[in-house]
């Protein structure tokens, strides 16, 4: 770990003294849902990244009823304690003191009353990232355009807040994500089913419990650019290959190319999250025809007919299809080693494709202070070289909400 930390001599990605105080609490994760009453079960042992030692470790832990329940308890967990919520209150400004030091936070509320509120203790910003605010995708991540499926209202506050105070910021071009889909009509992203049955089936996939359908991921010119059995958290990385010859990014936007079993199969997008399951901010057809019929997803009754709507040279997506369901009959893929068990052809017509761009769940945000700034927001430790007061602060939009929760839980705040 410390080898893949140091990236750059003595340029670490994470300081240690961090990573340590992450890995101390993420290990108490499982008994510190259940003393707060949390019901889990464990649902699957080892990482996605197989390939990294001890990932064999991992646990991945399931909170029964999955984010709604869980956000539910954590809503419990702040009532029994008495703590106010107030809602339609967006924090604006961190107030300090004449020594620059935070006191408090200027909010706004629906009605547009501004109102100063003093902080005994300390300001905790938990604003989340900065998923819809498209000048700061711009130009933080690295790949343009990039869509997310969290709260809309995360458009970087936090991020101008903690700037306006002296932070610095790290790990902005750090992000956890995809491919998903995008359509004008609607400014979230919805992560999508490509197998159908769901991701939690394609974790336990065996033998005895396949996808449904097959299909393909393709670039711009119709070939397959990497293994379908891609990893879900960082796929996004390999979107943002750009051409220096043609001067573009050949996979913005890729091509989901599918037929009709998938679409029988099933709603496209996944259910268990998103805007399309609990979320509910929209109700997908069960058997995708609202969304064929909006072109959100295209049609063709052959690859060909199909691939000239989508602009890509039909010759290429042809021999794709071809040398693809080639790869299915023998169960070998040397191209990408895609698994054998995933390796279901595309043969039944009409044939279908849906756009999709680098996006997922949400950006990471990380203010963190420079040992000049003279503010106190959230500390996890001390800024090695600082002799100020207080200044280190600390993530907002961690991935995992237990890793936002880590931060104030481990600083001096106690909060
Ligand atoms: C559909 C979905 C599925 C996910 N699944 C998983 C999973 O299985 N496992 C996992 O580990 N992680 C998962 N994540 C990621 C995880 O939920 C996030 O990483 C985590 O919630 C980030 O926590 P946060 O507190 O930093 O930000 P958020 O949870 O985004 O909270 C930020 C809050 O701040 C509010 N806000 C924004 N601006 C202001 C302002 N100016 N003033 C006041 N409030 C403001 C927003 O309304 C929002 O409520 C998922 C995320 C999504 C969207």
């Amino acid at each position: 770990m410390e080898g893949l930390n140091r990236i750059s001599g003595d340029i670490p990605w994470t300081e240690p003294a961090i990573t340590q105080v992450w890995a101390e609490y993420i290990a108490d994760n499982k008994s510190w849902i259940e003393k707060m009453g949390g019901n889990i079960h464990l649902f699957a042992v080892g990482g996605e990244h197989p390939e990294v030692p001890g990932s064999e470790s991992i646990q991945l832990w399931h909170y029964n009823g999955a984010g709604t329940r869980m956000m539910k308890s954590l809503y419990e967990q702040v009532s029994q304690r008495g703590a106010e919520v107030r809602h339609n209150a967006a924090a604006k400004k961190l107030l300090t003191n004449i020594n620059g030091d935070v006191v408090g936070v200027r909010v706004e509320t629906g009605e547009g009353h501004r109102m100063d509120i003093g902080a005994n203790r300390g300001v905790i910003l938990a604003c989340g990232g900065f998923e819809f605010d498209e000048r700061m995708k711009l130009n933080y991540l690295k790949t343009y355009p990039a869509y997310f499926y969290g709260s809309p209202a995360n458009t970087g506050d936090g991020i101008r807040m903690a700037l306006e105070v002296g932070a610095d910021l790290w790990h902005m071009n750090c992000c956890s994500a995809r491919a998903v889909g995008k359509f004008a009509e609607y400014p979230w992203s919805f992560p999508l089913d490509f197998g159908g049955k769901g991701w939690t089936a394609r974790l336990l996939k065996s033998e005895g419990n396949p996808e449904p359908a097959g299909y393909i991921l393709v670039n711009r010119y119709g070939k397959r650019f990497t293994s379908e059995n891609f990893k879900l958290h960082c796929l996004y990385y390999e979107l943002g290959l750009f051409d220096t010859q043609r001067l573009e990014y050949p996979r913005i936007p890729c091509y989901w190319i599918f037929n009709q079993s998938r679409i029988e199969a099933g709603a496209l997008p996944l259910t268990i999250a998103g805007p399309a399951g609990p979320q509910q901010l929209y109700h997908w057809s069960q058997e995708n025809s609202k969304e064929l019929e909006s072109d959100w997803i295209i049609s063709g009754a052959t690859v060909e007919e199909l691939a000239l709507k989508l602009d890509i040279p039909p010759d290429a997506l042809r021999t794709t299809v071809n040398t693809y369901n080639g790869y299915c009959e023998k169960g070998h893929d040397p191209e990408f080693k895609r698994r054998p068990l995933d390796l279901i052809p595309l043969e039944r017509p009409p044939f279908y494709a849906v756009r999709l761009w680098p996006g997922g769940a949400n950006t990471r945000v990380d203010p963190v202070a420079t040992p000049t700034a003279r503010y106190s927001i959230p500390m996890v430790t001390p800024y090695p070289d600082s002799t100020g007061p207080v200044s280190w602060a600390r993530s907002t939009a961690c991935f995992i909400p237990r890793e936002a929760a880590i931060w104030p839980n481990a600083s001096p705040l106690g909060a």
